[in-house]
């Protein structure tokens, strides 16, 4: 799956995979300009409910690379990760997160745990770069659409 990518269509093909799966929720990784993985929330089809999309995500590149240790990668997420998945990003090493839609926007939409990403970065060791606000309307769009 490794393509040139701008940063747009990095998040655009976080945004068809959550689409393809009729959720509001889709993820993927990229080096640079490079998109190497992407995927959607499966909780519903794997009866899991771990199954995040940047879970998901980072289970299929750490799989497809054969290592744990993401660092370098840039993560963009159509929604601001929950303390779950934040929680998996710093054990990834994952250096960057770019996301669409912020917690306190998702809450109008559905049940969020109120613990901002960033602040758990902040409780952690790891220097991760946020990015928010991304192409905010497109993934708002698919919150209206599949909430
Ligand atoms: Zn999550």
């Amino acid at each position: 799956m490794m393509s040139i990518k701008s940063n747009k269509e990095i998040m655009q093909a976080a945004i068809h995979v959550a689409e393809r799966n009729e959720t509001p929720f889709g993820a993927a990784l990229a080096m640079g300009n490079e998109l190497f993985a992407a995927a959607a929330n499966q909780t519903s089809q794997k009866s899991d409910p771990t199954a995040h999309a940047e879970i998901e995500v980072i289970r299929k590149l750490a799989d497809q690379l054969q290592k744990k240790d993401l660092s370098g990668f840039t993560l963009y997420t159509t929604c601001e990760p929950c303390p779950m998945c934040m929680s998996a990003i710093i054990w990834s090493g994952i250096s960057t997160v770019v996301y669409g839609c912020d917690i306190p926007i998702i809450s109008t939409y559905m049940k969020q745990i109120q613990i901002r990403a960033e602040e758990i970065a902040q409780k952690s060791s790891a220097d991760i770069e946020f990015h928010p606000g991304f192409m905010l309307t497109e993934c708002e769009d698919l919150l209206r659409k599949y909430s």
